[in-house]
């Protein structure tokens, strides 16, 4: 399969991030990507190519434009303001209820109103990535659109926690949104399916109250696993919008038994959805030896949920995620790509 790929990520290197009450180390970092790469062309598993450039509108299809324009120029206002060697910009502060958003406020209040979270800091290298990885993903569409089984986007920052107005999760840009968004604009049906350890709560909210999207994901329940705040269950869809939502929150400790039933009931809303084209939203922190998983699948069982997948029968677009084992990372993504050539 066509790999898109581009250096643009190795300058969005932020070194720490703020979380369970202290400054860490950052573990969404170059080393993922790069391993991966590493992998997928000792085993083959298709030739690496430089991403297209879309230029904006299929980013503004999906996000607002407040953020967009914050996102591009928040590293900057930052150092203008803290100094060129101040530390990554990371919101301090939120509007909580009873207080405003300030969308045209200084850089704290821009911050705390396009942000949810202290995990996600821009650096200066943070929009260029964001951008390539974007067009990863949508030259892995266009790849299926003209005719490709298979089109993997190779890229960081990830992108499934960030919604049309809101950053977060390590993810600044929705990439497989906009992808997704690229697809109905070019006459087809895309279904996400998102296999993330954790919620794709900005894919949900984007496509929530649209039939034309399907969004199925599999994901640690939100009453202990982060984000938190969606996720659950009960999340259908609304409006127009009502059945084209599936979410299957799986408890701590999941194993492949439990995942495989899950992964089950995603194949058959898929199926009964009828889509052109599958975006799957690749994370692999579901592995049993992730630092920040509950989950526990073993490295084959992601061969397992590659041949699944192949199973839905569908031109298929794979888009890189979370998951932080720098040790296993390779080759169990690796292993899903591979699962899925040798059943397709
Ligand atoms: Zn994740």
């Amino acid at each position: 399969m066509k790999i898109f790929y581009s250096p643009a990520h190795l300058e969005h290197e932020p070194p720490q991030e703020f979380e369970q009450g202290r400054m860490a180390p950052a573990v969404e970092v170059p080393e993922r990507v790069e391993r991966v790469r590493a992998e997928a062309e000792r085993r083959k598993i298709g030739a690496l190519l430089p991403p297209r450039d879309f230029g904006m509108e299929p980013v503004s299809r999906v996000h607002d434009a407040g953020l967009v324009t914050f996102l591009s120029e928040a590293s900057s206002l930052w150092r203008k303001r803290y100094g060129e060697g101040a530390p990554p910009a990371i919101p301090s502060a939120w509007p909580g209820r009873g207080m405003k958003n300030r969308f045209q406020g200084d850089v704290e209040s821009r911050l705390g109103t396009y942000a949810f979270d202290t995990a996600t800091p821009i650096v200066r290298g943070t929009w260029s990535a964001s951008l390539a990885a974007a067009n990863c993903a949508l030259s892995a569409a266009e790849a299926i659109k003209s005719g490709e089984r298979a089109a993997f986007a190779l890229a960081r920052p990830p992108g499934h926690h960030a919604s049309a107005d809101v950053f977060g999760g390590y993810c600044y840009l929705n990439n497989i949104a906009i992808a997704a968004q690229w697809c109905v604009d070019h006459g087809l049906k895309p279904a996400v399916l998102d296999v993330d350890y954790h919620h794709g709560n900005g894919t949900q909210s984007i496509f929530y109250g649209r039939d034309d999207v399907l969004f199925v994901s599999i994901h640690g329940d939100p009453s202990f696993a982060y984000p938190h705040f969606l996720g659950f269950a009960d999340e259908h869809g609304e409006g127009r919008g009502e059945g084209a939502n599936l979410n299957l929150p799986l408890p701590m400790y999941s194993a492949w038994d439990a995942y495989s039933w899950a992964l089950d009931k995603a194949a058959k809303k898929i199926r009964a959805f009828g889509p052109d084209v599958l975006l799957v939203s690749l994370g692999l922190d579901s592995f049993e030896a992730d630092p920040i998983s509950k989950f526990k699948l073993r490295a084959e069982d992601y061969l397992r949920m590659g041949e699944a997948i192949a199973g839905l029968k569908l031109p298929t677009v794979f888009n890189f995620e979370g998951g932080y084992n720098l040790d296993a990372l390779a080759a169990i993504t690796v292993n899903v790509l591979e699962g899925f050539e040798s059943a397709a």
